[in-house]
């Protein structure tokens, strides 16, 4: 399937949630959600009993755009979640969180999952010290992400450091902006994702 392209505030209003996909228009009150607060469509304000499965979907559309993330991944990181030790839906948000442009964007160096993964594909940074330009490169605990130094007196990147300066950071990763880099100081646990989505239904829904 291929990469959605189109209006993003859809996608928040299908969901009931603010995802934060456009940046900082996300953060006024011209925010699609905060405007109108039911799903997009004609029937958008209809009233729906929802089947076990509808939860299910939503809950897993949720996050896959929170993440920005193709199905054929999403299926991937589940694997790969399931074939780990502990809670299966702990594990998924994990590896999601673990992405690289995910960490970018935590780490308030873009003002979006799509930003940060552009910037990312631009090749506009380092992980330890190595320019890598792979949006679901998996980081580690320890690895240091910073903006190459030719993109650090780029203006437009300056503009976006000092636009999400305000933004709080995860405990599980240390930012430093005046530096232009940050590092994962370890790896989140479930409270540490701000993400409102009840993950054990996206495990029932793969389960199946
Ligand atoms: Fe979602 Fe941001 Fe649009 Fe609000 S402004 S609906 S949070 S993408």
């Amino acid at each position: 399937m291929a990469r959605y392209t189109g209006a993003v505030c859809k996608l928040c209003r299908r969901e009931g949630q603010k995802l934060f996909l456009k940046g900082e228009r996300c953060y006024t009150d011209k925010c699609g959600v905060a405007r109108r607060s039911y799903a997009p469509g004609q029937h958008g304000q209809d009233r729906k009993k929802t089947s076990e499965y509808g939860l299910q979907l939503r809950a897993k559309q949720k996050a896959r755009r929170f993440y920005g993330v193709l199905e054929g991944q999403f299926r991937n990181y589940f694997a790969a979640a399931e074939a780990k030790p502990g809670m299966t839906g702990e594990n998924l948000l994990r590896l999601l969180e673990q992405r690289f442009d995910n960490v970018v964007y935590r780490l308030g160096f873009a003002s979006s999952h799509a930003q940060a993964r552009q910037l990312v594909l631009h090749g506009h940074f380092t992980i330890n010290g190595h320019k890598t330009d792979i949006p679901s490169y998996s980081l580690k605990v320890g690895d240091v992400v910073a903006f190459k130094e030719t993109s650090r007196s780029n203006e437009i990147i300056k503009s976006i450091v000092d636009a999400n300066g305000s933004r709080p950071v995860p405990k599980w990763l240390d930012s430093d902006k005046t530096a232009f880099q940050g590092k994962v100081v370890s790896l989140p646990n479930r409270e540490e994702i701000d993400l409102s989505v009840e993950e054990h239904l996206i495990v029932e829904l793969y389960s199946k």
